[in-house]
């Protein structure tokens, strides 16, 4: 039997990768032209570059053309500075991601801040920040806009909506918490960010019909602080030792929520692995085409509306 109460990120991620998919076979068939998602990585963080080789993977399964551009780790900021301008300029890259995090060496901003809004596909210059907090149409932030999906699905589920529920934020960096807030407040939820400052987290959690947890703090939001009913997405990836005898790996990932004992009160909640991180992916490639579509003034297809 299907456990409704978990929010499978993985099968919703995949029907947003079908969809990708057919919207980019119809811009095939109208235009003769695919979209394309150029990747740059620096470095040799492990993690970063799982992230990069599936996107590559599913970019390519979507249909669209994927690049890579790889700079050791000791690459100087004005070689991806050099790099970010050329592919703005190069007609044939619709989407530009740099994978976060940079090197020390690296001003972040001064990367990101290269990349041409037009292309920005995660969503992270000023100017897409700017659009997003003034409610303008532009390219929104990936895992933000992954976890509204999720949280309107399960609602969905039980005939119910976003619009008037209370959403609490816990974290709020600009990659994340900041811009979940801002997409959740044009779903029409009431809004409390939350972060390490806040008094009686306890309490503020308690009050969430949404509760989204992305802080990088391994099980931090206890299974009590969740309201009955309430719907939990965990952004939180973080790796742990992993204490059970019999397992194959040193370490295992968990969120920020302690997931067995929130889904004693939730209504629906994301798992991790398998919630949110799958969702990032997905909407990056929804980005990417929807990118393509606004630089050549061509309709989106109805399939990503
Ligand atoms: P940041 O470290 O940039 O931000 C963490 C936020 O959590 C900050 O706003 C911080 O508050 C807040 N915080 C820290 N400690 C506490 C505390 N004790 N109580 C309340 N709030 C606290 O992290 P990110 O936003 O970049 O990422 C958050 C998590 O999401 C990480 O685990 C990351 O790996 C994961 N992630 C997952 C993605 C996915 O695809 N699923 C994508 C991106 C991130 P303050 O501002 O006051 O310091």
């Amino acid at each position: 039997m299907t456990d409704v109460s978990l929010i499978d990120g993985k099968a919703i991620a995949a029907d947003v990768r079908t969809e990708v998919a057919s919207a980019v076979a119809e811009l095939k068939s109208a235009h003769d032209y695919a979209p394309t998602l150029a990747v740059v990585l620096v470095g040799e963080d492990p993690a970063s570059q799982v992230y990069v080789r599936n996107k590559h993977k599913f970019t390519r399964e979507s249909g669209m053309r994927s690049l890579e551009h790889k700079f050791s780790e000791d690459v100087s900021e004005d070689s991806v500075v050099k790099l970010v301008r050329s592919l703005n300029a190069d007609p044939a890259v619709d989407g530009i991601l740099v994978q976060l995090p940079l090197p020390k060496h690296i001003n972040t901003d001064r990367v990101i801040g290269e990349i041409d809004p037009a292309k920005d596909v995660d969503g992270l210059t000023e100017i897409s920040a700017g659009r997003l907090s003034l409610g303008r149409e532009g390219l929104r932030p990936c895992t933000p806009v992954g976890s509204v999906i999720l949280a309107k699905k399960a609602l969905d589920f039980h005939g119910e909506s976003l619009s008037g529920k209370h959403c609490v934020i816990v974290g709020r960096s600009i990659l994340v918490g900041k811009p979940a807030a801002l997409l959740f407040l044009e779903e029409n939820c009431t809004v409390t960010i939350a972060h390490s400052r806040t008094q009686d987290l306890a309490y503020v959690c308690r009050s969430a019909d949404i509760l989204v947890a992305a802080v990088g703090r391994p099980l931090m939001v206890k299974g009590d602080w969740i309201k009955n009913g309430a719907v939990v997405i965990d952004v939180g990836i973080n790796r742990v030792p992993n204490t059970n005898p019999k397992a194959k790996r040193p370490t295992k990932l968990v969120g920020d929520v302690d997931f067995k004992a929130a889904k004693e009160n939730a209504l629906a909640i994301t798992p991790v692995p398998g919630g949110v991180g799958p969702m990032t992916i997905a909407c990056l490639l929804r980005n990417t085409v929807l990118a393509a579509c606004a630089r050549r003034d061509w309709d989106v297809p109805e399939v990503l509306l």
